[in-house]
């Protein structure tokens, strides 16, 4: 399910950084940032483990969090889910995807997805027992062809799985790309579930929620996550959004995956969720110049650059270099010039593996001394 072979292996992150670890490579293959988040978010956490907030959390989150999270909807997108029966908190946004599809897939069910995709989605639609369904997105900008979208859609469309900004192309999806997503899933009856864990993290475009635009509200969970906000990618602490209905079917299922989800973190999320609008241009901000010195370097190292416009993701194409297969240089890089790197096609099924085959992901949440060093190495390979 994993692999572009059928074969439910390691994920491609653990492998890579396994890889990275034993040859001491610098590591922009996974996605987690080299530095951690604020400073009040990690004393918050302290702070609430040393009070006592240490046994279960309700089912649902803590109620702290979760107004916290319907705050935050209001002040970023005019939304305004209740607290008590439209947001639910997940152990991450992986919890939040796989809860969400076993709560509405049926054997035999089409769930359709852009690709290439985020590893996990493949693997749960086959545990959810799902026909897994793809339209491309296709470069330089990494956006489906519109005049063709429905021609993936089907009376057996359950579920339109998106994911905006988009990882690992970088995408980030304008208003009519969405406004037709909304459009063909009310057509064909089909749910659309939104991962918009890189929400923040945009580059001089504005993210839009799918869920705020005319008729999509009423069919869309939305799933957000702390790791990609805070830079806490290891406290694991997610949640989602959406009609009481919906998200109730979701809470069902979430009970017997995980029941709950890390008390402690959750009181710190919160407090998170209401730092002031610097905090958020900030981040943006930050990575925006690591994003400058990655792609800089990489386009002096000869690789084909598609610039980003959110997630910490850049794609290139090794092409240029001569260089056909980036699952093969993928695994030969960190030997080769010591950095690590994630090859497209895994993200990919057969015949769009063989469309992203010469594209490799790096990812940019790195210090710029490492960045630079990265692109360095990089540079021998010419
Ligand atoms: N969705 C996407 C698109 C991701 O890139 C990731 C990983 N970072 C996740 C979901 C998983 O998020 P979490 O670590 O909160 O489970
Ligand atoms: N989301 C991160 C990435 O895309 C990795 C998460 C994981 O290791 N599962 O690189």
């Amino acid at each position: 399910l994993l692999s572009p072979d059928g074969t439910l292996g390691v994920t491609i992150f653990e492998e890579m950084t396994t890889l990275a670890l034993s040859t001491g490579a610098i590591n922009l293959g996974q996605g987690f940032p080299d530095e951690d988040g604020p400073a009040e978010i990690k004393a918050a956490a302290q702070s609430a483990i040393a009070q006592g907030a240490n046994q279960y959390a309700p089912g649902k989150g803590t109620a702290a969090l979760r107004e916290a999270i319907a705050t935050h909807q209001q002040r970023f997108y005019g939304l305004n889910p209740d607290p008590d029966t439209e947001v639910l908190v997940t152990t991450g946004a992986t919890e939040a995807i796989a809860a969400t599809l076993l709560a509405f897939i049926q054997p035999g069910d089409e769930v359709l997805t852009f690709e290439p995709f985020y590893d996990s989605y493949g693997a749960i639609i086959g545990m959810a027992g799902g026909n897994h369904v793809t339209a491309p997105l296709l470069a330089p900008d990494f956006l489906p062809d519109l005049a063709e979208l429905e021609d993936s859609f089907s009376s057996r469309t359950k579920i339109v799985l998106l994911n905006n900004p988009h990882n690992p192309t970088g995408a980030v999806f304008p208003e009519p790309v969405l406004t037709r997503i909304v459009e063909l899933a009310a057509k064909y009856g089909a749910i659309i579930v939104s991962d918009e864990v890189y929400e923040h993290l945009t580059f001089g475009v504005r993210h839009i929620p799918i869920t705020s635009l005319p008729g999509a509200a009423e069919r869309t969970i939305t799933i957000s996550s702390a790791g990609k906000t805070f830079s806490f990618t290891g406290w694991k602490i997610g949640w989602l959004s959406g009609p009481a209905e919906l998200v109730a079917a979701v809470r069902t299922v979430k009970q017997f995956l995980t029941y709950s989800s890390g008390t402690p973190f959750q009181s710190a999320i919160a407090v998170g969720l209401a730092l002031p609008d610097e905090f958020y241009t900030g981040i943006a901000n930050t990575l925006r110049h690591k994003r400058d010195i990655l792609a800089e370097g990489l386009r002096a190292a000869g690789f084909g650059v598609y610039n980003p416009s959110g997630t910490y993701f850049i794609n290139v194409d090794t092409a240029p270099l001569g260089i056909r297969d980036s699952v093969d240089l993928a695994r030969r890089l960190p030997g080769l010039v010591g950095v690590a790197a994630i090859p497209v096609p895994v993200f990919c099924h057969p015949e769009g593996a063989e469309r992203t085959r010469s594209l490799l992901r790096f990812a940019f949440c790195k210090k710029a001394d490492v960045l630079e060093e990265a692109a360095a190495r990089l540079a021998t390979l010419k």
